[in-house]
């Protein structure tokens, strides 16, 4: 292959922003965080090492992700409690806020609804930034541990990959029989985990999470919410997932709701505007 005698200033163009994020409707954190303070606690869930477990939260509600007794990655889906074909759509979330998500950031959910379903209101890693090998945290690049490709790389059946943990947690929730459920599974956001992409050959990595048992992620739900959080078979995702080697703890998801009254002035997203003709 023979480089063009123009290629390094082809290569100089100056990259531009996609989704430039000046005009987005942005979330009012101050607010949030007074109604946060006056919250009550209202449930909680402990998802098991390998398995998954479903919460609800209701609009105006928080839920928060903890790390309990070791460093553990979560594969976090959410859905519209009222309408299980509107679900968290982690592609157009990236495009919009990048490859790791952090305070401020939403969880925007498919087409043709495309709203915040939740909004990062604490992230007790965000301290860690960028590491020396372009590691973050908490990405919307890693889709999600799942049973087909582990028997496409190795021949093998392991039924603890968190696709099928987010299964069995959505079907059990549901009602939904099991290949319902599968196909309702979706890209995931990957608490805790520490990922990124190599500079030499461009592929995913992950690295060891840096959460400790006390560090958490909360969320302000902006619609109802069911949410299936999944504790990967990878623990910490230093080495290897698909398999039962990786030590692996469980994660606590808490559920608090608001005063009433105490969001004053906000209300739920309304689905997206456009008109849905798509020119027809
Ligand atoms: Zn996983």
């Amino acid at each position: 292959m023979t480089e063009p005698s123009d290629a390094a200033l082809r290569r100089a163009v100056a990259p531009v922003i996609c989704y430039p994020t000046g005009t987005l409707p942005q979330p009012d954190l101050g607010l949030y965080r007074t109604a946060r303070a006056g919250a009550q606690k209202v449930a909680e869930v402990v998802v098991p090492p390998r398995d998954a477990a479903a919460f609800e939260v209701p609009a105006g509600g928080f839920f928060r992700i903890t790390s309990v007794e070791g460093p553990q990655v979560g594969d976090l889906n959410l859905w519209n409690a009222a309408d299980l074909s509107e679900r968290f759509y982690s592609g157009k979330t990236r495009a919009l806020h990048g490859t790791h998500l952090t305070v401020g950031d939403r969880m925007w959910s498919c087409f043709p609804y495309l709203r915040p379903m939740a909004t990062m209101v604490e992230d007790t890693l965000g301290w860690y930034g960028a590491d020396e090998h372009g590691g973050r945290v908490h990405d919307v690049i890693g889709t999600r541990c799942d049973p087909h490709t582990h028997h496409l790389l190795s021949g093998e059946d392991y039924h603890h990959c968190c696709h099928s943990n987010l299964t069995r947690g959505f079907a059990a929730a549901t009602g939904m029989p099991v290949a319902e459920a599968a196909g309702a599974v979706h890209d995931v956001l990957n608490v805790f985990m520490c990922t990124g992409f190599t500079r030499d050959t461009g592929q995913y990595f992950m690295k060891a999470s840096p959460v400790r048992p006390g560090d958490y992620l909360e969320f302000f739900a902006e619609i109802d919410l069911l949410g299936v959080l999944s504790a990967c078979p990878g623990g910490d995702c230093s080495s290897e997932h698909s398999s039962d080697t990786a030590a692996c703890f469980p994660l606590l998801v808490e559920v608090f709701a608001a005063q009433p009254g105490a969001l004053e002035g906000w209300k739920s997203p309304a689905r997206n505007g456009y008109s849905g003709t798509h020119g027809t």
